[in-house]
């Protein structure tokens, strides 16, 4: 598969290629060029001749525009999930549900535009008035995650486009495909050619030169926290703006009110969707003492029934980890924590069964006992293994909860609302969910508190991260000439 620059498929300068794996078979799926800096540079000057049409199109035309990229995004829903499931790992079903999310975003967005108001102010001196004015920024470097690889590049592009900008998206090495397709998906349903490339590189190279590159206005990042700091560095160059979406070690509570049904379907769905590789997965499980052994019970039985397999087939409830490196941490802080005196109420470990030898399988561990100085309750674990605490109130659990240098989601599972708002307003995390798994959505603002980053993608806040805020100051003739020089 081809990169895309100026809406054509592109290769890059040299012969080189990534190839892309099956996570589910160890196959090699399809390879994309492994673009250069020069390639990057060609696809900014593309995004950059886009920009002058694009953010000179009325918001009507623009907003029209992202109604039809959802539409042909969704007619083509089997084909991109499909792929994003051989690239990626997860289940068809989830794969069909983050393509769809991609277009519920586009929708969102242009729905949202050109339905802003604004406001002429008078000076308090009544000299005249003020406007205060959104222009878009321009170029915008997107960087992507292999997670989420589409309905994260949705988050960007949607807002982004609609507020007027042109885009350069750098995907994942290991899940370049899929954007590709809906990038080419997206020129065919009318997009600006050059409004949206996408360029298929090392993160050390392609992402590298979106950082050095004058022309690029901002970047929009999800990715690792680490990453994260190398971006900020890279882009202190040109003081580019930044929106930061990085780890996350969530906590969810059950309350002894918790409906526990509900609360065990919760954590399960929390815990192993997309195999646990979400940023906002529960990561850490917080029990009060009274339901704590009832609890556990139903969760354990709960997590035995979850059926691994590849994610083509149906039936499969949790694919493999996305890569062989990303399994071993997921085992390596099992062991940490085990080593510590954890126990396994689930057993995890390499699955075995035909069909399962060839692809980076793990099963579920849910660990008990475990301490407060283990690695998997202090750093972020990407995969399908959760410790369990008990603590004693809300208050204990609050603070065990706010006990890391995280703070991208949590939750709180209780039938007492008053208990509810008192932990939302206490949680240092960007979301919290009352009686919910973590589910995003299009209109609400989602972003990270303390080190899981800064800036908000989604909702009216994450339109106004494409923009810049400029004011336009009016003196009316005749009203007063207080400012003449030299001044007295
Ligand atoms: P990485 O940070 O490793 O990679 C993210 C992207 O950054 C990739 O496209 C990568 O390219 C690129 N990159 C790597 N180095 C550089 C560099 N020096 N300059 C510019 N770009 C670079 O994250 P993962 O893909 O491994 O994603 C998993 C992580 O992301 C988890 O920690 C997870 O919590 C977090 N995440 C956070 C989310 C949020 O919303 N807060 C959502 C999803 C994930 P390449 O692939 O070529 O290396």
């Amino acid at each position: 598969m081809k990169m895309l620059i100026e809406g054509q498929p592109a290769d890059a300068q040299g012969s080189d290629v990534i190839p892309v794996a099956n996570p589910a078979t160890g196959e090699t799926v399809d390879s994309v060029p492994k673009g250069t800096r020069e390639d990057a540079r060609r696809a900014i000057d593309a995004a950059a001749a886009a920009f002058k049409v694009w953010s000179e199109k009325p918001s009507i035309e623009r907003s029209r525009v992202l109604f039809k990229i959802a539409e042909v995004v969704r007619s083509n829903v089997e084909g991109l999930a499909t792929t994003l499931t051989l690239e990626q790992g997860k289940p068809l079903g989830e794969s069909r549900g983050e393509i769809n999310s991609f277009a519920n975003t586009c929708e969102y967005y242009a729905g949202l535009i050109g339905r802003e108001r604004g406001a002429q102010t008078p000076f308090s001196t009544g000299e005249g008035f003020f406007i205060v004015m959104k222009r878009p920024l321009g170029v915008v470097g997107a960087i992507l995650p292999w997670n989420f690889p589409v309905s994260l590049m949705g988050w960007k592009v949607a807002p982004g486009l609609a507020a007027g900008n042109t885009f350069v998206v750098k995907p994942a090495s290991t899940t370049p495909m899929t954007d590709i397709m809906v990038a080419g998906l997206m020129v065919k349903a009318g997009l600006t050619p050059g409004a949206v490339n996408v360029v298929t590189g090392p993160g050390a190279v392609v992402g590298e030169e979106l950082l050095d590159n004058p022309k690029v206005a901002k970047i929009a990042f999800t990715g690792e926290t680490v990453t994260g700091k190398r971006i900020m560095e890279g882009s202190a160059k040109h003081i580019k703006r930044l929106t930061l979406e990085l780890g996350g070690s969530d906590p969810m509570i059950v309350c002894d009110d918790a409906d526990l049904a509900l609360a065990v379907e919760g954590a399960a769905w929390g815990r192993f969707r997309n195999c646990g590789q979400s940023c906002t997965s529960v990561k850490r499980l917080f029990l009060f003492e009274a339901i704590a052994d009832e609890f556990v019970k139903a969760f354990a039985e709960k997590v035995k029934t979850i059926k691994i397999g590849n994610g083509m087939d149906k039936g499969t409830h949790m694919g493999p980890v996305h890569t062989e490196e990303q399994r071993e941490k997921v085992e390596s802080m099992v062991d940490d924590a085990e080593n510590r005196g954890a126990k396994e109420l689930v057993k995890g470990g390499r699955p075995d069964g035909a069909g399962l030898e060839k692809g980076n399988y793990l099963s579920p561990t849910v660990l008990t006992d475990v301490g407060y100085d283990a690695q998997i309750a202090r750093e972020e674990c990407f995969g399908p293994a959760l410790p369990i605490f008990v603590v004693k109130d809300l208050e204990e659990a609050i603070e065990r909860a706010n006990d890391t240098s995280f703070g991208l989601g949590s939750s709180v599972w209780t039938k007492d609302m008053e208990r509810a708002y008192h932990a939302a307003e206490r949680m240092q995390a960007g979301t919290t969910w009352v009686n919910s798994p973590p589910i995003a959505r299009a209109e609400v603002p989602f972003g990270g508190f303390k080190q899981s980053g800064f800036g908000r993608e989604l909702g009216i806040e994450g339109l106004d991260h494409y923009y810049e805020t400029k004011s336009v100051q009016v003196l009316e003739y005749g009203k007063g000439k207080k400012w003449a020089f030299p001044i007295s």
